[in-house]
């Protein structure tokens, strides 16, 4: 089923200067680019999209981590894309991240973890809807 998924390489990763790599393992797995843009969050913004976690202690750092600099956020297409967006990225945790993942091969902390990826269709739609309105949105 074709489907659509957000993703956002975080201030580290483009920081360090991984975006176009980044974005070069979701052109070469076919996953079509349906919006993307560069943004600068306020940490009000950071915590807007990321309140599900708002009890988890880790939440101000987080969301100070997510106003810290530049992200890209971005509109994936494909089959499966929420899930195989997710396998790209690797777990959470770079330490326990799968060889040959995003993470594994560029994150540096729990926190700083290069990318974000929603996790079910659900978010997605919750998330790419905080980020692009439809015409923003290419066919
Ligand atoms: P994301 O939602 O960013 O795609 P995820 O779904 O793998 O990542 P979540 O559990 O949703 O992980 O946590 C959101 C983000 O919060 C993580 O990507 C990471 O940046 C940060 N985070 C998660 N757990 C911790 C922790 N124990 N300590 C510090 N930061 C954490
Ligand atoms: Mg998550």
């Amino acid at each position: 089923m074709t489907e659509r998924t957000l993703s956002i390489i975080k201030p580290d990763g483009v920081a360090r200067g991984v975006m176009g790599e980044v974005i070069r393992r979701f052109e070469s797995e076919g996953i079509r680019i349906a919006a993307m843009k560069m943004i600068h969050m306020t940490q009000a913004q950071a915590e807007g999209f990321y309140a599900v976690h708002k009890e988890r202690p880790f939440f101000g750092s987080l969301t100070e981590f997510m106003s810290s600099g530049p992200c890209v956020v971005m509109i994936l297409e494909g089959e499966n894309v929420i899930a195989k967006n997710r396998e790209l990225m690797g777990a959470t945790n770079f330490k326990e991240a799968a060889p040959g993942t995003i993470r594994a091969d560029f994150a540096t902390d729990i926190e700083k973890n290069v990318v974000h990826g929603s996790d079910a269709p659900e978010t997605a739609a919750f998330e790419m809807g905080y980020f692009f309105n439809n015409f923003e949105i290419v066919g």
